[in-house]
């Protein structure tokens, strides 16, 4: 299997571990449903781009921001940032959390295709690196809350190349169709507004095509857009400065999957930029932490259905939604290590939630499992509990970063009471 093992989880003595941490430990200190993140497999998706772009380098012109949306736990961001990422953010409460992690806001990308006034003007005054602006309303108004604030905005230009990453349609966002930047031919005009637009300094093109990509060839496409480009807006007296070309490199789900060659990535990326003597911004979040993390789930029943054999989970599509919004496949680990003879036979994979959707898994080959048994549910460190929800009033569950050998929980586990906390009783109705 290509997605098993992975970096940081590895049976010993016939258990399932992170970091050489037995998961039944875990499991019984914090109870089930719990997200669990190897320190070991967040450090080795980080060589993988070191590696490939030679990061360390002096001469690099690079930065690598991390794309929070993926996974956003101060803990987790705080182990990336120790090893030199910067952050992509979408969000003003994940520009909140980036530097609640201890990334200086010069150091912090602000992503986004509906930026309020209020989250325009939180960036500025925290002195944003830079703002990757998706339409000319948005250019209008971030003018407007600069010139107020007395203060210039850097801005790169989010170009909507057509491409089609051929990934998920629900996650393909780089065709023209898509609700994404601003499209290929009317870059020109959009950067000639943003230039003569007061309290903006236009200096970069910013693109992002998509998620899950296990192919270079459509970066390679969209990528190779953008020379023409820089020297046709710098013509036309826009200093173009930096290219941020997003994030999207995918990571091996399935056994079949492949896994991405970084190097022939870098080398995409290498060959699109050189010459143009621009710093290079990439923003990976999937990539930097889907195989660090997995769900840890304990099995409620076994249930012989009229046709099906049910495994019924005390995990549900609220915790980890991908299945149900994406078809998505997680390989699913018993944490006791089977026996290699044990007979495989199809399970159904399903928690309590109140809907049919809420199936990790058809047809699932799996070793004969009992109630109590612990699972793991493989690559869902990335959109995973950053995705939960409380449908069905299940509190999120909690989240434990690993450490050589070392755990802490870094994430509790909410309570019905902080659901209900949050609730109050309208006059009318108060007795
Ligand atoms: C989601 C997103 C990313 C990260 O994408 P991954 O597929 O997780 O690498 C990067 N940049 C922007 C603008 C995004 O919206």
């Amino acid at each position: 299997m290509s997605c098993f093992p992975v970096p940081g989880f590895a049976y010993h003595d016939g258990v399932l571990t992170a970091d050489g941490v037995p998961l039944t430990e875990i499991a019984a200190a914090v109870g089930t449903p719990v997200y669990v993140y190897s320190t070991a497999g967040l450090e080795a998706a980080w060589r993988a781009y070191a590696d490939a772009f030679a990061l360390g380098r002096p001469d690099a012109r690079m930065d690598i921001c991390y794309a929070l949306k993926a996974k956003s736990t101060l803990a987790v961001i705080r182990t990336r940032a120790r090893l030199g990422a910067g952050a992509d953010v979408v969000s003003v409460g994940e520009m909140r959390r980036a530097m609640a992690a201890g990334i200086p806001a010069d150091r912090i990308v602000f992503s986004g295709v509906g930026k309020t006034r209020d989250e325009l003007a939180a960036a500025l005054k925290a002195g944003i690196h830079q703002i990757n602006v998706e339409s000319l309303p948005e250019l209008d108004l971030l003018s407007a809350v600069a010139t107020e604030l007395g203060v210039t905005a850097p801005v790169a230009l989010r170009i909507n190349p057509d491409v089609d990453a051929g990934t998920h349609g629900k996650i393909s966002t780089g065709r023209k169709e898509d609700k994404f930047g601003i499209d290929f031919d009317h870059a020109g005009e959009a950067f000639a507004r943003a230039k003569a637009l007061p309290g903006l300094r236009p200096l970069g093109i910013a693109l992002h095509i998509g998620s899950q990509l296990l192919s270079v060839t459509p970066f390679q496409r969209a990528f190779g857009k953008i020379g023409d480009l820089v020297h046709r807006l710098r013509a036309a007296g826009i200093g173009i400065e930096r290219l941020d070309l997003g994030g999207g490199l995918g990571v091996p789900y399935r056994p079949e999957d492949r896994t991405p060659d970084y190097a022939a990535y870098a080398k995409v990326v290498r060959e699109a930029t050189s010459g143009l003597d621009c710093h290079v911004t990439l923003e990976p979040g999937r990539s930097l932490v889907a195989a660090a993390g997995i769900l840890l789930s304990r099995v409620v029943y076994v249930k012989e259905g009229l046709h099906r054999r049910f495994l019924v989970l005390d995990g549900a599509m609220n915790d980890l939604i991908r299945p149900s919004l994406y078809d998505a496949w997680h390989t699913i680990l018993p944490v006791k290590e089977p026996d290699p003879e044990a007979p495989l036979s199809p399970m159904y994979v399903v928690g309590p939630v109140c809907e049919t959707g809420d199936t990790f898994a058809r047809e699932r080959p799996l070793t004969p499992m009992r109630a109590g048994d612990l699972v793991a549910f493989l690559t869902a460190g990335a959109y995973g509990a950053v995705m939960a929800g409380t449908y069905n009033s299940r509190p999120l569950v909690p989240e434990v970063l690993v450490a050589r050998g070392g755990w802490e929980v870094v994430r509790r586990r909410q309570t019905v009471a902080d659901l209900l906390e949050m609730e109050s009783m309208p006059a009318w109705l108060t007795p």
